[in-house]
């Protein structure tokens, strides 16, 4: 028999709730079906557009539950930002996540079986191997599974996660509590691996509108970094309104930015390369429209809100359908008419190619590294993690496999980087655990055969520039059927 509490609250509460704390007058999108759903004691998979209101229907479930709300959630800056906005609402809310101290995630662990609804509880999927967790939450369940960007789960998906592959088998472990899993992005043959891992019924799936009808798409053909440039400058003519302009290399953003400057065109910029706080202060510029173009690569945009973008150019395509809509996405907000014009130049699939090979790295490399880590401690900390780019990885300025596998090493507690310049870290456990999923060549091989073939749907779908909003919205619909 399952200890899992449940939700159970009708429609009526949830409307006076929506009302009365979060000062809106009606649902939007399918906000209601779910909640209605959720009150029932049921499951849901949410699948609708960024900015719709997916967040606001579990912010809005922990006042009407006496439990406390746990919530799955990927990026720590997410869950930071989700944890600020949920403060906004009056629902008081921690998270877990590798920035935290040790004494700290104790803590919170620790005082979990005093929590009371509402109360939201952010956990990133590699923390729940956290040792205590499992107990304390069989002990004191929540009332509600919360597991943001569902679609990482999903091998078919664009942004496939290994961490997320314990998410099942914690949820079995603990007995299999009512989840809400929610994604922007999910076609139909996502929806059914989603439905299969979750446990999930039939009726417990709802799919929301995704047609941003105040977006108008466009796709150019400029050949080349120069004529690309030119398009840039024709869209951003006598435009004064805030835009946004997406890049897939560092390299082409700082090129274009050297360009505008040449020019005298304010604008800011945003990318993993730059120091923490000029990040911050160049996305905080212009959320307030100090700064009105920003140039950017898909970090950026991530628990941002800014309800008045106006413009999103996409300087070089990106790697997904999937990633392109969630990217156009950020503009027209607010409802008003906005426009996401894409530079599509063919030679650019070569970039995503890179990408994707690069980004699954063989279980040989990872072991490699891991070993070079452990046995060079004292030689790596003083020369610095150049010396383990040399030691492990041939000359290729899009080789990242060795980025890829310290990510993953300390996503799953293998390592602990205290900092990466100077490079200081610490061995957590001795050996590899061969059942981890990255380490499985076949399922990565599968993954980059999946990505491959997304990124080349992508451009069939760009080949055909008249049709793309027909063609983006039947991707959507109509993969399963593929
Ligand atoms: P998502 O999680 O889908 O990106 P959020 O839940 O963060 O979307 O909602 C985006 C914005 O819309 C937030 O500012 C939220 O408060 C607001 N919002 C959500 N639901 C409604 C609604 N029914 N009516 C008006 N505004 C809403």
């Amino acid at each position: 028999m399952s200890l899992n509490s449940t939700l159970n609250f009708n429609l009526t509460d949830a409307q006076k709730q929506l009302q009365d704390t979060f000062g809106y007058p009606s649902f939007r999108n399918q906000q209601s079906q779910i909640l209605e759903h959720l009150g029932q004691g049921n499951s849901a998979l949410g699948v609708m557009p960024t900015g719709s209101g997916k967040s606001l229907i579990y912010q809005l479930c922990a006042f009407l539950s006496d439990k406390p709300i746990l919530v799955i959630s990927p990026l720590i800056a997410l869950m930071n930002d989700q944890v600020l906005q949920a403060k906004k609402y009056n629902i008081p809310s921690d998270a877990i996540h590798s920035q935290k101290q040790k004494e700290e995630k104790r803590k919170l662990i620790d005082d979990w079986p005093t929590k009371q609804g509402p109360y939201l509880f952010y956990l990133t999927p590699e923390r729940l191997q956290l040792s205590g967790i499992l107990d304390v939450l069989k002990q004191n369940p929540p009332s509600l599974v919360v597991i943001d960007e569902a679609h990482c789960l999903s091998q078919w998906g664009h942004d496939f996660r290994p961490d997320y592959t314990r998410i099942p088998d914690f949820l079995e472990q603990l007995g299999q509590p009512k989840c809400l899993a929610l994604t922007a992005t999910a076609s139909p043959k996502v929806q059914a691996e989603l439905s299969q891992l979750l446990n999930l019924r039939q009726g417990d799936l709802f799919i929301g509108d995704f047609d941003r009808a105040n977006i108008d798409l466009q796709v150019q053909e400029p050949y080349g970094f120069e004529n690309k440039c030119q398009a840039l400058l024709q869209c951003l003519h006598n435009f004064d309104e805030p835009t946004l302009v997406y890049f897939s290399l560092i390299q082409s953003l700082e090129k274009v930015s050297d360009f505008l400057s040449s020019l005298k065109r304010d604008h800011s910029v945003y990318h993993g390369k730059l120091p923490t706080h000029i990040r911050n202060t160049n996305q905080k510029n212009f959320i307030n429209d100090k700064n009105t173009l920003m140039l950017a690569t898909p970090a950026f945009g991530l628990g941002v809100h800014k309800p008045n973008i106006r413009k999103v150019i996409h300087f070089e395509m990106p790697g997904s359908i999937e990633s392109y809509y969630q990217e156009i996405g950020r503009a027209g907000r607010d409802g008003k008419n906005s426009k996401a014009t894409l530079l599509y130049d063919k030679d650019d699939l070569s970039i995503h190619m890179d990408f994707i090979k690069w980004s699954h790295p063989e279980p040989e490399y990872i072991q490699l590294v891991f070993s070079k880590l452990q046995s060079q401690k004292d030689k790596l900390e003083q020369l610095g993690i150049n010396e383990l780019r040399n030691q492990t990885l041939f000359y290729h300025s899009r080789d990242f496999r060795l980025e890829t596998s310290l990510n993953l090493l300390k996503r799953f507690d293998y390592i602990q980087v205290y900092s990466q310049n100077p490079f200081k870290y610490e061995i957590l456990k001795e050996d590899l655990n061969q059942n981890d999923s990255f380490l499985d060549s076949t399922s990565m091989e599968l993954r980059k055969k999946n990505q491959l073939q997304s990124l080349y749907q992508f451009s069939q779908i760009l080949n055909e520039p008249d049709s793309l909003r027909e063609n983006i919205l039947g991707y959507f619909q109509n993969e399963a059927s593929n």
